[in-house]
């Protein structure tokens, strides 16, 4: 039914009503939000419209992957989260499979394991978000754009951040997604919400790390640096 035809066959008051529920609840440019927060589908419905924007090859990957928005309450801390489908065996995980196989079953086995995971970026997912992230429109802004970076960065992206962590890999391909799609302002406006350890560096810091020193540079890239550059 049509808002014309609704129109017509409701009482006028009825009607704008329903029309106003149908508008904060419908899709986003495609995707099913379950928020009715005004903040935080102006945050979504801003990225996405950058994305589709300034990136058609991550628009088409995001149309593909994300299956929704989920708006609902997360642990303390929490302020999104990517949650891909994906139900395969963590780096480690494959590494030590790989290194343990014998037979030629196991090998088998390993190397489909193997692909699996490099395949992992191409699953399905959701992305989930957390009502606080509604206490201003930077905060929903900033979380959305990293959130969807996540759901955005492919294998590739990955591996050219060169991080000596797979999690720091994954963190800095979300965030130079949220800074191409012009949310750098945005994203440095939340940064005394990073855990050094979960997010790794943000652009720019300098981080310790196994008895190696790095700097993640303009590019988002992981880049050794000396002991004397990190302590400058
Ligand atoms: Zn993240």
């Amino acid at each position: 039914m049509t808002a014309t035809e609704l129109r017509l066959s409701l009482p006028q008051g009825l009607t704008s009503f329903i029309i106003s529920v149908m508008a904060a609840t419908g899709k986003i440019l495609g995707f099913a939000c379950n928020s009715k927060n005004q903040q935080i589908r102006t945050a979504i419905r801003a990225v996405l419209g950058r994305v589709k924007a300034r990136t058609p090859r991550a628009w088409k990957r995001i149309l593909e992957k994300i299956q929704r928005f989920e708006v609902r309450k997360m642990a303390d801390g929490d302020l999104g989260e990517w949650i891909s489908e994906y139900d395969g065996p963590s780096m480690s995980e494959v590494a030590k499979i790989c290194f343990a196989a014998k037979t030629a079953a196991e090998i088998r086995a390993a190397l489909l394991m193997e692909a699996k995971f490099e395949d992992r970026t191409q699953w399905p997912g959701i992305v989930r978000l957390c009502p606080t992230i509604a206490r201003t429109a930077d905060y929903a802004v900033a979380t959305v754009a990293h959130e969807i970076g996540h759901a955005a960065a492919t294998a590739k992206d990955m591996q050219h951040r060169n991080a000596p962590d797979q999690e720091w890999a994954s963190e800095a391909a979300a965030d130079r997604y949220a800074y191409l799609w012009g949310f750098g302002r945005e994203i440095r406006s939340r940064i005394e919400t990073r855990s050094l350890g979960h997010h790794g560096p943000a652009r720019g810091q300098c981080i310790e790390w196994e008895g190696k020193y790095y700097r993640l540079n303009r590019r988002f890239s992981y880049e050794e640096i000396t002991e004397a550059e990190f302590r400058k």
